[in-house]
């Protein structure tokens, strides 16, 4: 099927033909026809198939539409001077805020189409003077649109439809407490599209209260990865791995690797390592100023930086064109971190490589993966970086902590006093 026979407004006809996108994805296939149906959407698909434009599109048609009726008439144009928020994209992260916001404007570049982004760890000044000018696409983090709306400084009654993208990873956040009460606000007639990457009992309890007769789309098996990429694992001693990494870069001449550390702390340490060994390096994490993240972001999309070490959370949603090779300097204790980590390659189709660097004390952890992915492992040993036999097991070495204590400690919380992990707006 083509984009035209999907009757897309011609605006967007060009513009995705500029774009050089030949023909929809399945996702974009499935999911059109239904948004532009007014159907309640509950859809899984593998990370990087094209879900952006799969709503994008479709909602900006009925804009471009509506405006196409205003500019016929006086109550029209006056329509289109007062406008309201008719789409709120509601995403986890700030990078995937920023992401979504750049497709849905370029999507719509050439019309009075107005978006908006808001997150928190930037100037509110400045969204509000966004928003005040116009806005009917808003794109937000939980946290800053609900200090928005009790500022009443916005208003959803006018909301034609909510989207919540990476619903898995809101709730990982611990943003539910925030999303519903989001949803006293918007009207309850809305559209609701919800997009996941992967599905948990929580995921699907979340859709029921949601959504009303959803059309279910699912364009990949549950819970598999990125068709596309191949995955190598290599068995490596840990005081290794910062080793081999620079040496798989510099000796496969890779140009653009992201790098996935568990910690924001493994992420600044790997950076530094690596830039000792003469590697162009940053670290992208939440304790990094907004600014300073979309600094490190576009140097390492303009290939001015080599190699770019990524926590989970702060890579999620960044999407890099091209991007070819996927490193996991340490295994998530998260399983399902691993199907969004790889899934940052070979997005839309083209081929990419993760390799994943494992040590003794984390067979545990390619075990949970290669049971989730389905997929049978092969690990492998890199010449010269063969793991030493004769040292003592370090899983002997003491009993292995539990997977929520690893994991609450990779998030910084305490868990005898039962904190929450802080999150991030
Ligand atoms: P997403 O899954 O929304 O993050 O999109 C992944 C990438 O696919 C983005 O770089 C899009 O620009 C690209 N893309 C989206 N739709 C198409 C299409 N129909 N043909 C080719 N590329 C696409």
């Amino acid at each position: 099927m083509s984009f035209a026979s999907l009757g897309l407004h011609k605006t967007l006809i060009n513009t995705v033909t500029e774009r050089g996108y030949s023909n929809p994805t399945p996702i974009q296939n499935a999911a059109i026809p239904a948004i532009l149906a007014q159907r309640d959407v509950m859809a899984g698909a593998q990370t990087g198939t094209g879900k952006t434009a799969a709503f994008a599109l479709p909602l900006l048609h009925r804009l471009l539409a509506q405006n196409d009726i205003d500019q016929t008439s006086e109550a029209g144009l006056n329509n289109q001077k007062y406008k309201k928020i008719s789409v709120l994209v509601l995403t986890p992260t700030r990078e995937l805020a920023q992401q979504v916001y750049n497709s849905f404007t370029m999507y719509s570049k050439d019309s009075s189409v107005q978006s908006v982004v808001v997150y928190g760890g930037a100037s509110i000044n400045t969204q509000i003077s966004a928003l005040n000018k116009g806005c009917d696409v808003l794109i937000a983090t939980p946290g800053r649109l609900l200090e928005l709306l009790t500022k009443n400084l916005i208003k959803l009654h006018e909301l034609k439809t909510l989207v919540l993208d990476e619903a898995d990873r809101m709730l990982d956040m611990g943003f539910i407490v925030d999303i519903q009460r989001i949803l006293t606000k918007v009207p309850s007639g809305r559209q609701t599209l919800f997009f996941s990457a992967t599905f948990s009992n929580e995921i699907l309890a979340l859709s029921k209260t949601l959504l009303k007769n959803p059309k279910l789309i699912e364009v990949d098996q549950r819970n598999a990865t990125a068709s596309k990429v191949e995955q190598v694992v290599y068995q490596v001693d840990n005081n290794q791995k910062s080793a081999l990494l620079s040496f798989l870069i510099g000796s496969k001449n890779w140009k653009q690797v992201l790098v996935f550390t568990r910690t924001k702390q493994g992420a600044d340490e790997l950076a530094k390592e690596m830039q000792k060994d003469g590697i162009a390096t940053q670290a992208i994490h939440g304790d990094k100023s907004q600014g300073a993240r979309d600094r490190v972001l576009a140097d390492f999309k303009a290939g001015k930086v080599r190699a770019l070490i990524a926590t989970d959370i702060a890579a999620r949603g960044l999407d890099i064109q091209n991007l070819q090779y996927v490193v996991n300097h340490e295994l998530p204790y998260n399983a399902e971190d691993y199907i969004h980590r790889i899934g940052r390659t070979g997005r839309a189709g083209s081929t990419g490589l993760a390799v994943s660097l494992v040590s003794e004390k984390e067979n545990y952890l390619l075990a949970d993966i290669g049971k989730l992915v389905e997929e049978n492992f092969n690990p492998r040993w890199f010449p010269g970086f063969e793991p030493d036999l004769n040292a003592p097991s370090e899983t002997k070495k003491k009993r292995e902590p539990s997977k929520k204590a690893l994991r609450a400690h990779a998030l910084g919380v305490d868990r005898k006093k039962n904190k929450k992990p802080q999150r991030r707006r």
